[in-house]
């Protein structure tokens, strides 16, 4: 029997609940692994709410690290006993054990402890596909990154850093954009103080950004439009205030013949050697110390009420983990 949180009505997060369930044996393309941690995502409170919907009942969380128990047929990448992360679908992570698809669990490097594995896939390499996969950055580059202390933004932070790109960020507080500075941003603006469009404008001498980065969505889709240079790219890449209202096309083209793109990390993921690569470059950041992982929180899994309410309500900084 396994621990598992579902939910049978969308709604709050006093809609969760923890039930037993059996486990059971993995069928071809499938392993059973065990969980030692599991990560929290804005994503799973869109599923809750059903901004994202799911059939009902459904079990919650996108993301975990844990030791693999058994294998199905046809599984070459992984045997039991591996350590294992991943970020996939469909959504149930947030248990003792599963059963689940194999393709896109990951084999978790030793130097890498379950607790950062689990906080690290999906908003890690989120962040890889932002910087390497979806729009050809340089050093060099400004970019834009919205909600910038928050769990996929402390991972951008440094990933920029890491390759010479300027990062701009914002956060709601001065220490979150303290927290954002430290971990590698080359600037952070309380964007609830101030304008951040004159802001990034002042950074860029007028110019404005080449991307922006946009996860924070309806209350800031459209200043991060106002500070993008012509030619340049929009990646609306979450919700966290609420969805993008609809965007008339004339709008690209009077702010500058802009390219705009709505991506889903899902579309990256669901190629099962593009997967594979993408945790192994996340990795290799991890290792060589260019990303220290920044765990804001921790809770156990019975205080999951509890860790739902604080990322919803913008008390959390970097990562937060769910411990077993
Ligand atoms: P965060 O840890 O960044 O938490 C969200 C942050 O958004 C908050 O801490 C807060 O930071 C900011 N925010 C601004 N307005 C609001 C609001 N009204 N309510 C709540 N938060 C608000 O979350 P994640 O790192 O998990 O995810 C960041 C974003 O990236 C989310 O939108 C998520 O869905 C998206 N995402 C998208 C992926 C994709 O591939 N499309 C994959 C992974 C994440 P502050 O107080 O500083 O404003």
């Amino acid at each position: 029997m396994a621990r598992s949180v579902i939910i049978e009505e969308f709604g709050g997060p006093e809609n969760m609940k923890i039930v037993d369930r059996e486990v059971g044996d993995p069928g071809a393309g499938e392993i059973r692994i065990r969980h030692k941690a599991c990560g929290l995502n804005f994503i799973d409170v869109y599923q809750r709410t059903g901004l994202y919907p799911l059939d009902l009942p459904h079990a919650l969380g996108m993301e975990a690290a844990g030791i693999v128990e058994a294998v199905g047929d046809g599984v070459t990448h992984l045997k039991p006993g591996d350590r294992a992360a991943y970020a996939s679908m469909p959504p149930g992570a947030y248990c003792d054990a599963r059963v689940m698809p194999a393709a896109q669990v990951c084999p978790l490097p030793d130097s890498i402890s379950f607790e950062e594995g689990a906080a690290i896939m999906l908003q890690g390499m989120t962040v890889e596909y932002l910087f390497h996969r979806v729009w050809p950055l340089e050093a060099g580059d400004k970019v834009l990154f919205q909600a910038a202390a928050g769990g996929v933004g402390l991972l951008a932070c440094q990933w920029a850093k890491s390759e010479g790109i300027e990062l701009i960020g914002t956060a709601g507080t001065d220490e979150k954009c303290k927290l954002a500075l430290e971990y590698g941003a080359a600037h952070c603006i309380n964007y609830r103080e101030h304008d951040f469009v004159p802001e990034v404008k002042k950074l860029t001498g007028g110019a404005g950004v080449s991307v922006a980065m946009d996860g924070v969505g309806k209350d800031t889709f459209g200043g991060s439009l106002d500070c993008i240079q012509p030619l340049g790219m929009m990646i609306s890449f979450g919700n966290a205030s609420g969805p993008v209202d609809p965007v008339s096309l004339l709008t690209l083209a009077s702010k500058g013949s802009l390219k705009l793109t709505r991506t889903t990390l899902f579309t990256f993921l669901a190629d099962h050697a593009r997967c594979q690569d993408m945790a192994k470059h996340l990795f290799s950041k991890v290792e060589s110390g260019a990303i220290k992982v920044k765990i804001g929180q921790t809770y156990p899994l019975e205080q999951i009420v509890d860790a739902h309410r604080a990322l919803e309500s913008r008390q959390t900084t970097g990562s937060t983990v769910i411990t077993l």
